[in-house]
């Protein structure tokens, strides 16, 4: 059942992840300076499916009781445009910054149950999970790469067996995992799934690596070990994004991790671990929630940098205008991907509603080419002012006076246009900024190796055969002719 802020944060307030920063074991990452943003902020939106204003849209009823509208099994392109415009309430919250909001995974258990039979002796597993985290609510977080030792060499070639994630044992309760994953967002969910990504390769020993399977952040054996904070707290005024969107990065190491076979979803199938995403619809549900996040995204950089310019008096400049122009052509193409993914719609051999793949292909495939020119627009019209940025303390200081004078812009009081300007700094060039840019480049995974998939899956015949008929090395196919014409 939709949950609540508060039971999220007493949820995680008593079972807290392994989780560490700067060699300290995080005990309450709800009041820990870095990690009190993120889950305060995750606190907000599940409050926000208890809101008259948002319940209908964000939540959905069945049997009296209402859940998150992001597990809704879509049958009918009713469900993908209620699903998407879940998605879209809550990612103009955080202007599309947050990567790992529930909505993004749940896209994939949805998919996963509406295809359990994919999952073969295992698909009562995947109903079973995905009923408990839709009865719970749960948050849920993942890791899919192998740590980054030597890519020239594949999985079953690294120094170590057990650098990637794999299996050393099967007992009767379920199996033990060694290894790691090289990256989680968002360790303070409640659940991690450790799906399979990185393609699986036949050969000696590959079979242990052949697994999938989900477990509560705070399982014995499991560490998080984050980066640096981007922001440790500080003011909603100084870091408007960073101040509350830390989710944070982890390496993830599972050092001997016990996992019970109810938990288990795929084990020794290389050929299911290849396939699950795409062929259970995972991916194009997924992405589909990418692809309404993203146009929250750009449509937040839209106005941000025609804020800007209006109140620098830069908007005046056609070769302004022009770059702010970009940003809404960008804006109207990624639209486009979103209708016609939906428009284009099909079911999988599981009956589950999937959106277009050619849209969401081109949609994920071209983001993240477009967000860096995006962010490197607001660098050329902001200018100076990304830089010349005092704190919310100075403001109150003796120098107020010179700040409310020569930080005043054509269309704001000083106090103002620093606070947008300060926004437009961190989704640009703080360290939150610049997170968002790598994200935005490889979070979905390698460009080079997603380009590489498109050109060898699509279709590429029908336009090649169109220039051959150009060119008159093929005729068309003529009508046949009937007997006695
Ligand atoms: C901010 C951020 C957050 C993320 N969050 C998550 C998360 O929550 N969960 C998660 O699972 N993942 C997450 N990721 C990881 C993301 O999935 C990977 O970054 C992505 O899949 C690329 O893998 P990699 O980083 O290991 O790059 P690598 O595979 O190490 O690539 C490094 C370079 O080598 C090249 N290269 C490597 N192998 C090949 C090859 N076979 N052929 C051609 N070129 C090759 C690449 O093109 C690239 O230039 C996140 C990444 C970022 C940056």
């Amino acid at each position: 059942m939709a949950r609540t802020g508060k039971q999220y944060l007493e949820a995680l307030r008593q079972n807290p992840p392994n989780l560490w920063h700067k060699g300290e074991k995080v005990e309450d990452p709800t009041t820990h300076p870095v990690f009190k943003g993120i889950t305060h902020t995750l606190a907000r939106m599940y409050d926000m499916q208890h809101d008259p204003h948002h319940r209908d849209v964000l939540t959905y009823e069945e049997g009296g009781k209402r859940y998150a509208m992001s597990l809704l099994p879509a049958r009918s392109k009713e469900d993908l445009a209620r699903r998407s415009t879940a998605y879209k309430r809550w990612a103009d919250t955080h202007l599309g910054m947050m990567g790992r909001s529930p909505d993004y995974l749940n896209a994939v258990l949805m998919a996963y149950e509406a295809s359990a039979e994919f999952f073969g002796e295992f698909a009562d597993n995947v109903r079973n999970y995905v009923q408990y985290v839709r009865e719970n609510d749960l948050s849920t977080t993942h890791c899919l790469t192998n740590p980054q030792v030597n890519r020239a060499k594949g999985t079953t070639e690294q120094p170590d067996p057990y650098i990637p994630v794999g299996v050393v044992k099967q007992t009767d309760g379920g199996i033990v995992v060694r290894g790691a994953r090289m990256l989680s967002t968002l360790p303070t969910a409640d659940e991690l799934l450790v799906f399979p990504s990185t393609l699986l390769k036949e050969g000696p020993g590959a079979d242990k690596y052949a697994v999938a399977f989900a477990i509560p952040t705070n399982t014995p054996g499991l560490h998080f070990i984050s980066r640096e904070a981007l922001a440790e707290g500080g003011s909603g005024y100084d870091y408007p994004l960073s101040s509350r969107l830390e989710e944070m990065d982890c390496l993830t190491v599972f050092d001997d991790v016990f996992v019970p076979w109810e938990r288990v979803f795929i084990l020794g199938d290389l050929a299911k671990c290849n396939n699950a995403y795409a062929e259970t619809g995972a991916l194009m549900h997924m992405a589909h929630q990418v692809v309404v996040l993203k146009n929250a995204k750009t449509e937040a950089f839209l106005g941000l940098v025609s804020l800007i310019a209006e109140a620098i008096g830069a908007d005046a400049f056609p070769h302004v205008q022009e770059k702010i122009a970009e940003v809404i052509v960008y804006l109207e193409a990624m639209k486009g991907f979103w209708a016609r993914a939906e428009r284009d719609a099909k079911p999988n051999q599981y009956d589950l509603l999937c959106p277009d793949r050619g849209a969401i292909d081109g949609a994920r495939n071209l983001f993240p080419r477009l967000y860096p020119r995006i962010r490197e627009i607001v660098e050329q019209v902001s200018a100076s002012g990304l830089i010349t940025l005092p704190s919310e303390a100075d403001f109150d200081s003796p120098v107020g006076q010179y700040l409310q004078k020569y930080l005043q812009s054509a269309t704001l009081p000083a106090h103002e246009r620093v606070q947008l300007f300060r926004l437009a700094w961190d989704m640009t060039l703080s360290g939150f900024g610049a997170r968002q840019e790598l994200y935005e480049r490889f979070f979905f995974g390698d460009p080079v190796r997603m380009y590489q998939t498109l050109f060898a899956a699509y279709d590429k015949e029908p336009y090649k055969q169109r220039i051959r008929e150009f060119l008159g090395w093929a005729r068309t196919p003529q009508p046949e002719v009937i007997a006695g014409d």
